[in-house]
């Protein structure tokens, strides 16, 4: 059986639903992989481009149509907006702390591997 294709980022729900299969459940664990909580009680299903409302971690409540914040990772613009309280953040959103530890990984250059090849001396 051969290896199913690495899945880089964690989305916090079934993945292999559609969207018009997607379920105020998915819409709840996504909220909750992200710290916080799906405050709409009734919605229809198959409705995943009207905006629902939501609240984030840190009790900011905001509107987002599901398929903004299940497959754009659209999330609170309030906290979007204090780039100083990321790690704060991060803390308690599992998805941000996510996002945070990818930039972070080194990256391996063509620069990086020019160097260290070092510079071409024509002999004389
Ligand atoms: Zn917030």
């Amino acid at each position: 059986m051969p290896d199913r294709t690495p899945v880089l980022l964690d989305h916090g729900y079934d993945e292999a639903k559609k969207p018009s299969e997607w379920t105020a459940t998915d819409y709840g664990s996504a909220a909750e992989f992200r710290g916080g909580q799906v405050l709409t009680q009734d919605m229809a299903p198959g409705q995943f481009t009207k905006p629902i409302e939501w609240r984030c971690a840190f009790g900011h409540a905001f509107d987002a149509s599901p398929r903004l914040v299940l497959t754009a990772g659209h999330w609170c613009p309030a906290c979007l907006a204090d780039p100083a309280s990321y790690s704060d953040q991060a803390a308690r959103n599992p998805f941000l702390a996510q996002l945070i530890q990818a930039a972070e990984q080194p990256v391996h250059t063509a620069a990086a591997s020019a160097s260290a090849a070092g510079p071409s001396q024509p002999k004389p």
